[in-house]
């Protein structure tokens, strides 16, 4: 690579140590003792010592770098004479073995074998005030720790009976840097422009190709030619302190070669952000989960269910939750529901031009004033950005929301290009939402005393009182059934939910809402929605307004797909799943032939059936087509539907 970087005109400086980092107008100084170095564009490209140069950046807005180094050790053996003249006869060396119960990897090296093991009893280094990360370890090693790796020898070599037959030759202890959930960050560096990073990674070596190809589309073009969203740095946000990266990495890098259940949450770096409501929804039975630091209950256990870690050791769908699952949805059904749902991501737009600002950057139109749409963000090239939630209050006064996850990154969408005199603000922290759905909904909001409109049709907001507390209902519902949202001050949210409940709603967790939202065919952010595809691959024609006068991001890129036709369509497929139904990125088949892949998956409990998201050939995307889902290895057929969504398709229970 070095040699291609000079080959390509590149210089490469060594013993070089950046030292600081200064601005002069559009300029980066990188300040070293060999002289300043000016730049336009900066990448943190530091390795295990990406922390620390990430601490430079404070004042141009950066924030410190969420990741801890660990220790990874592997152990060379002495020349085995077997394998040597194997490899001799057959001109090539043997496979490698990766054992993901005991979690190792044995593979050959010259003529010897290499192992390393990724153990549960792993080590972080540097991690307290009197252990400081030296000023320079540089082709250096930590000492070796043998009895950390016995049990792994000893296990391969009752595998691989050749191990034992070689004496140790090498053992290599070296420094390798973890984000909390192991995989590097390649991307803008998070609230500095003009930055960018590429750090972090546990696999560099193999990695580095792609690193470097992602990385340079993004200081190039600004976007990649993949969703890369996995690896960007903006999918930490502030709650990654320094006890919540070590427990993470201690936990990814045990577990480097664990299984991912559907079920299963991670217990480490949990209790980040609380709800206000936290207390009463675990006392209610919620069974939480982590999202973006904030804990939500994914299903509320009843007396007696297991809610063991063992129990979501599985692929398949049923298990203690699913019952449950099934209560809440009929209740949302039939009734009414509750769901607290801290972290919202939520900004405010204001200023004169805000209007126009906002019709700038998304693909449709914007709400009238107290109403509320989905705007969809493309990128240039008309690939979905991202999607929000706009609510108007006023001609030129907006509150933005979106998934918890997308806070830094949707803010920067927001930001980008944001002109003087308008205000953008984060208000995540502060405010608060309740979903309250279901036919009994209006009913229980007339109950408990609310001071609103509550005849405003589907997709209004309004201020109001329920229960005398204030707050803003939204009349809408992700769950696809008569509701509104109640969004209120962390400091009401108790009040509201204590009367909410004494006013007869059940609690439904985050698996019941997926449940549902999948049904009526609503996106998920970065599964369904991605840079992966353009508008109309995803589908979403209806908020592309290719005859409205502003200009917006796409809106050419969109115009010419339009005329020469969209080769790849989102569909719903219904799905003969067996026990398990299809996760993200499943490959989708017509044939014998790769045609698409799912973007989610999921039961639907109120039409009982196995549901897909997905996209795929555009010839194929007609109701009744058949194709078939490649599901944990298992092929099962699924069948193209209307392009309509499976529950209440004509959306008369949301209007009601
Ligand atoms: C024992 C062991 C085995 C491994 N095995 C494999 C493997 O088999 N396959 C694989 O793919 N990966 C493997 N890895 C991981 C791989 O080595 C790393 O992921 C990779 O080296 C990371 O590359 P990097 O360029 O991001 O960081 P680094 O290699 O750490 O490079 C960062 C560079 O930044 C420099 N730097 C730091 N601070 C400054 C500063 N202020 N100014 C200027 N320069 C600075 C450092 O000197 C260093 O040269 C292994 C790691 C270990 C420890």
């Amino acid at each position: 690579m070095a040699k291609g970087a000079r080959d390509a005109g590149g210089r490469i400086e060594r013993f070089c140590p950046a030292t600081g980092i200064d601005r002069d107008g559009d300029e980066w100084i990188v300040k070293t003792p060999k002289g300043d170095i000016r730049c336009e564009f900066v990448v943190n490209c530091a390795g295990y010592y990406a922390q620390r140069v990430g601490e430079m950046f404070k004042p141009f807005g950066g924030r410190t770098v969420p990741m801890v180094v660990m220790s990874h050790q592997y152990f060379l053996t002495e020349p085995i004479a077997e394998l040597e003249a194997w490899t001799k006869e057959v001109g090539h060396k043997v496979p490698l073995v990766r054992d993901v119960d005991i979690s190792y990897y044995l593979r050959q090296d010259k003529h010897g074998l290499n192992l390393g093991p990724y153990e549960r009893n792993c080590r972080a280094h540097w991690i307290t005030p009197d252990d400081p990360m030296p000023e320079d370890f540089s082709f250096q090693l930590y000492p070796d720790d043998l009895e950390r790796l016995e049990f792994y020898i000893e296990d391969a070599m009752a595998r691989v009976p050749i191990l034992g037959t070689a004496g140790v030759g090498r053992n290599i202890n070296g420094p390798i840097p973890y984000a909390p959930d192991g995989l590097p960050m390649i991307g803008p560096m998070p609230g500095v422009k003009n930055a960018f990073e590429a750090h972090n990674f546990t696999f560099g070596i193999a990695q580095g190709g792609g690193a470097g190809k992602v990385l340079s589309e993004w200081i190039m073009h600004g976007q990649t030619e993949l969703d890369m969203w996995a690896v960007d740095p903006r999918r930490y946000t502030g709650f990654t302190d320094h006890d919540y990266c070590l427990s993470k990495a201690l936990e990814t890098y045990g577990h480097e070669y664990a299984m991912h259940f559907p079920h299963h949450t991670w217990p480490a770096g949990r209790d980040k952000k609380l709800s206000p409501v936290d207390d009463k929804v675990r006392a209610l039975g919620g069974q939480m989960g982590a999202y973006n630091g904030w804990e939500r209950a994914n299903w509320f256990a009843k007396e007696g269910d297991d809610t063991s870690e063992e129990a979501t050791q599985t692929w398949d769908r049923n298990g203690p939750w699913a019952k449950r699952i099934r209560d809440e949805v009929e209740a949302v059904r039939d009734g009414v529901g509750v769901l607290d749902l801290p972290g919202f991501s939520r900004f405010n737009l204001s200023g004169d031009g805000a209007a126009e600002y906002l019709r700038g950057k998304i693909s449709g139109g914007l709400p009238k004033v107290g109403r509320m749409t989905l705007g969809y963000f493309p990128d240039n090239r008309g690939r979905v950005l991202t999607e929000m939630s706009i609510m108007r209050h006023d001609e030129d006064f907006f509150t933005l929301i979106t998934a918890a996850t997308a806070q830094w990154h949707d803010f920067d969408a927001l930001n980008n290009g944001l002109p003087e005199g308008l205000s953008l603000t984060d208000h995540t922290d502060a405010y608060s939402t309740l979903i309250v759905t279901g036919p009994e909904s209006r009913a229980l909001f007339e109950r408990i005393g609310t001071k609103a409109d509550l005849a405003a049709p589907w997709l209004t907001i309004q201020p109001a009182e329920v229960a005398d507390v204030n707050c803003a209902l939204a009349r809408v519902s992700f769950a696809g059934e008569l509701g509104w949202e109640i969004h209120a001050a962390n400091a009401d949210m108790p009040a509201l939910y204590a009367a909410v409940l004494s006013g007869g709603a059940k609690p439904f967790g985050m698996y019941a809402l997926n449940a549902m939202r999948i049904e009526k065919g609503y996106r998920a952010w970065k599964g369904d929605i991605s840079t992966d595809y353009t508008m109309f691959e995803a589908g979403l024609d209806r908020w592309v307004k290719l005859d409205k006068p502003q200009d917006f991001p796409g809106k050419a890129a969109l115009a010419a797909q339009k005329q020469s036709g969209v080769k790849k369509r989102f569909v719903t497929m219904v799905v003969e799943a067996g026990d398990q139904d299809a996760p993200f990125m499943s490959t989708v088949y017509h044939g014998g032939e790769v045609v698409g892949e799912t973007t989610s998956g999921d039961w639907g409990y109120r039409v009982d059936k196995s549901i897909a998201l997905g996209t795929i050939r555009s010839d194929l995307a007609t109701a009744g087509t058949e194709l078939e889902i490649n599901i944990f290895g298992r092929m099962c057929k699924a069948t193209v539907q209307p392009d309509q969504p499976l529950w209440d398709p004509q959306n008369e229970r949301l209007r009601a």
